[in-house]
């Protein structure tokens, strides 16, 4: 039976060793006086979220969290003083110029070998964690003809098609009405190309096209870019792609439609069913962290628990991809210095820049402030916000970069830690970290969000335990432990790592698997609308 909060010792939670201030834990914050384990004593009532000075920090020194300088002290604060904005001085807003370039020697990491999740093979290399037809659309307009068609797939074709555990519509906005020939069109474009081929669809492409849209079905999956295919009929003529043309004149009657798309669906069902699970390495995860409905306790419970299962990750030779550049752009300087190379750190900046172009055009202000709501849970500046985006990362090195839409794997990355950039609303990182490959989603919330997708397992980790009791069965994992006081770090890191390994298996589902919650597909369209 859990204590409740008020019966619990006095609790802080530190980030980093070297770190000179943590943060209270106990639900409804402490009083002065208050004494914790190791004997310090707070000196002012100090809420829930906000920072304690663990030592005596002298006027204008360093006061360090994430073992990052958030802040120098505005007057001397003794050990077990309040530190919050009205006492820290914050750190100058970090333009893009004269940032440090790969400076940070990330530490050596063992390799951690030996674990592995039974997965599908794809000929590209890749590996599925589901094994999921997918049916791409060029445009919108035939979005309700393919849910028609899908509702009588699932009803009559998956029940003989038993290894097969879903089948889905790619549906989006996009495909006609839009400057399709405008320089940003590539996103969108590429973006659900990308997806088409996610490694948990097998390579099984088929498409639904109306006919006279400005996306033309070549045009969006040009001969011998969907590669998986390709490759499996190695010496034979290049796949078609398959096309189900809505305004194909053989079409007479809306059933002809539907039975049209039943019969190709049926082709690829009966190659998917072929398949079965194998014993993978771990290294073949492709893992997308994200955050949505944060609260004060993400940088301090969830993300950092996320963080160190990046570094599991990471040493086990699998790709992680973190995003949202709203999130992370505050601490640019951060990610620039643990970049692996010089190289990888200007691609970073310059995606930074073209969201700053981006945010300009739209007169929207870039600047991540913190809100109100971010103060009165304990963030003091935007740099100390940012990092508890960025601690989902972990400590490697960033090897690589993508642009928004981009694949890992047509980048010739298939290891290591990737900064993929992405907006941080949580449909459209979702959507472009399934473009990039992802096989698995693993989302923090401290609000609380029922976010899942069709495409790909999502876990999601609460923040808190009051909101793992009360949504029970839709989180996955409760990292409020860490601050009640019950796990550390790097024992929800590794709860995590195994919990990845069993749902990337099949051998667990997630809730929103469970529920079957999908949000939708969001195309990322930073190119005008006509
Ligand atoms: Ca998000």
């Amino acid at each position: 039976m859990a204590e409740t909060s008020d019966q619990r010792e006095p609790l802080f939670v530190r980030m980093h060793p070297l770190d000179n201030v943590a943060i209270v834990a106990n639900d409804g914050g402490l009083p002065a006086g208050s004494v914790f384990a190791n004997g310090l004593r707070l000196m002012q009532a100090v809420p829930q979220g906000h920072k304690v000075a663990l030592q005596d920090i002298a006027q204008g020194s360093v006061v360090r969290r994430y073992n990052v300088r958030i802040g120098t002290a505005r007057q001397d604060l003794p050990a077990g003083s309040w530190v919050n904005e009205a006492v820290l001085d914050m750190p100058a807003a970090r333009s893009l110029e004269a940032l440090p370039l790969a400076t940070v020697q990330a530490q050596v990491q063992v390799p951690l070998d030996g674990y592995t999740f039974e997965g599908y093979r794809n000929p590209d290399g890749s590996v599925g964690t589901r094994n999921i037809l997918a049916i791409t659309t060029t445009v919108q307009c035939v979005s309700g003809v393919v849910e028609f068609a899908l509702k009588r797939i699932k009803a009559e074709l998956l029940p003989k098609y038993p290894n097969v555990d879903d089948v889905v519509g790619l549906e989006h906005a996009y495909g006609c009405g839009v400057a399709i020939d405008a320089p940003d069109a590539i996103i969108p474009i590429r973006t659900l190309r990308n997806i088409s081929l996610n490694p948990n669809f097998g390579g099984e492409v088929m498409v639904v096209s109306l006919g006279c849209e400005k996306l033309q079905p070549e045009r969006l999956l040009p001969p011998g870019s969907f590669a998986i295919r390709d490759e499996r009929h190695a010496g034979s003529a290049p796949a078609e792609l398959d096309v189900v043309c809505l305004q194909a004149e053989a079409h007479v009657g809306f059933m002809s439609m539907i039975d049209s798309i039943m019969q190709t669906a049926t082709r690829h069902l009966e190659r998917l069913n072929a398949r079965r699970r194998e014993t993978v390495p771990a290294s073949a995860l492709v893992v997308g962290v994200q955050c949505g409905g944060s609260d004060a306790f993400s940088g301090v419970t969830a993300n950092p628990a996320v963080g160190f299962c990046t570094d599991l990750l990471v040493r086990a030779g699998a790709t992680v991809m973190f995003s949202e550049v709203t999130e992370v752009r505050d601490g640019i300087d951060q990610l620039t210095a643990r970049a692996s190379s010089p190289e990888v750190a200007q691609a970073m900046i310059r995606e930074m820049a073209w969201y700053d172009a981006y945010l300009a055009k739209g007169s929207a202000d870039r600047s991540a402030n913190t809100t109100p709501g971010n103060k009165k849970g304990g963030l003091s500046n935007i740099v100390e916000k940012a990092m508890g985006s960025i601690i989902k990362s972990g400590s490697a090195a960033i090897s690589g970069v993508l642009s928004p839409g981009e694949s890992l794997r047509q980048n010739g990355i298939t290891s290591g830690l990737v900064y993929a950039a992405t907006p941080a609303s949580d449909f459209v990182c979702g959507t472009l970290q399934l473009a990039a490959g992802m096989n698995l989603h693993v989302f923090t919330t401290g609000r609380g969000t029922p976010y899942g997708l069709a495409e790909c397992p999502v876990i999601k980790v609460a923040t808190r335990s009051d909101l793992a009791r009360r949504w029970h069965d839709l989180m996955d994992v409760n990292a409020g432990r860490i601050a009640d006081g019950e796990a550390s770090i790097e024992d929800l890191g590794w709860e995590l790592f195994q919990l990845m390994l069993d749902v990337a298996s099949g051998r667990k589902k997630t809730w929103a698997e469970h529920w079957q919650l999908h949000n939708a597909l969001v195309l990322f369209n930073p190119a005008p609308i006509t």
